[in-house]
């Protein structure tokens, strides 16, 4: 059987969803691996990344003080946040795929995501999707918080100028500029009192400085067929 169909009948056996977590810093390919994990195994693909973005986009349009927690959580609670085919995010049943991708939005999401109230409703959200789909889910704390059992958790890495390069590339941006403000959004994510960016115990420390994007892929799916046939979900 191949390693889709093992998720499968384990998914049958457990009645279980199963979750792939892959956290990481800022561009570390978090979303190019992840999806490809997604489409490999047939699950369902989910950045939390865009969900953050999206109550960063709505706070910025309504002007809500980025300080302000209370309004914050409560624009968090309210957002109608959904994932449509082609990687569409909407936010309240509008399109805003590329909204949430602008750099004033980049900041305000690393802003807004340092909110308990915030993370507590996007937490649900996330677990909620868990719950009824197998996910390939991609953050900054599924491994760590939002799903601590998942069945197999990746933490993605790559050398901080490698990661600003292959963003500059995407953006066109300019690489030192791309580089400060990923440094800041990482400071932000990791020295941040609610569930900080850090690798959980557990998961596996993929560098991919020097790897391609399948070669990325190729381990991470070795990882799942060895944790599906040996691992925890078999005993
Ligand atoms: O992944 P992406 O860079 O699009 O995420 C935008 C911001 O959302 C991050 O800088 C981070 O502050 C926040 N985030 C988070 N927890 C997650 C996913 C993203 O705090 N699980």
């Amino acid at each position: 059987m191949n390693v889709r169909g093992i998720l499968r009948s384990i998914a049958a056996e457990t009645q279980k969803r199963l979750i792939v977590a892959i956290d990481g810093p800022a561009a570390a390919g978090k979303s190019t691996i992840a999806r490809a994990i997604a489409q490999r195994l047939g699950f369902t693909y989910i950045d939390t990344g865009a969900m953050y973005r999206a109550v960063a986009l709505w706070a910025l349009r309504v002007g809500v003080d980025l300080d302000d927690l209370h309004r914050l959580e409560q624009l968090a609670k309210e957002a109608r946040i959904e994932f449509a085919a082609g990687d569409i995010v909407l936010l309240n049943g509008e399109d805003v795929t590329s909204a949430i991708r602008e750099t004033a939005v980049s900041v305000a999401a690393s802003k807004v995501s340092m909110a308990p109230g915030v993370r507590r409703a996007m937490r649900e959200e996330q677990r909620r999707i868990g719950s009824a789909h197998s996910v390939v889910m991609e953050g900054r704390d599924i491994g760590t918080v939002v799903f601590p059992d998942a069945i197999v958790k990746v933490y993605l890495d790559a050398a901080p100028e490698v990661r600003a390069g292959r963003r500059a590339a995407e953006t066109g941006e300019m690489i030192e500029q791309i580089a400060e403000q990923i440094a800041e959004r990482d400071h932000r994510d990791r020295t941040r009192t609610e569930a900080p960016l850090t690798q959980a115990p557990d998961a596996e420390y993929l560098d991919t400085t020097r790897l391609s994007p399948s070669e990325v892929e190729e381990a991470i799916l070795k990882l799942v067929r060895e944790r599906t046939s040996n691992g925890k979900e078999r005993h």
